[in-house]
């Protein structure tokens, strides 16, 4: 996500603060995440501006809604195909980095022409493991 390009609303400090904390953020933060951290700085800002914001930066293609988790939604900066990995315990979501591809075998496209994938895998991560022995 680049900080300093138009994100078509008005850069009022509430926003660019938004965007500042989103910006090479990998940690996929849920809506409350962003609004604890953003109020601290101006705590009269409402849930509904960093609702409106985040749709607008989604919108615009600077982020990525990820439905990994079926409790809350997680944002991530980084628009770039990847996959993740999320821990069943605490819900941690972390990037797959690697790049790697899984296709469907021949002869199983349904005659669909194929333009995406999105993969989730789910575990435990160390800690939730460490935790549990
Ligand atoms: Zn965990
Ligand atoms: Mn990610």
């Amino acid at each position: 996500m680049n900080k300093y390009k138009d994100i078509g609303l008005k850069r009022t400090p509430q926003r660019l603060a938004i965007i500042e904390y989103l910006y090479d953020n990998f940690d996929h933060p849920t809506v409350d995440d962003i609004y604890a951290d953003i109020r601290v700085k101006f705590p009269t800002m409402s849930l509904a501006t960093v609702y409106k914001t985040l749709e607008t930066l989604k919108e615009k293609g600077y982020l990525k809604e990820l439905t990994i988790d079926k409790e809350r939604k997680h944002f991530d900066p980084d628009t770039t195909r990847h996959y993740h990995l999320i821990c069943i315990k605490c819900k941690k979501i972390v990037d797959v980095n690697k790049e790697f591809s899984i296709k469907i075998p021949i002869g199983d496209h349904n005659n669909f022409e194929v333009i995406d994938t999105n993969i989730e895998f789910y575990g435990i991560c160390p800690v939730c493991k460490k935790r549990r022995t």
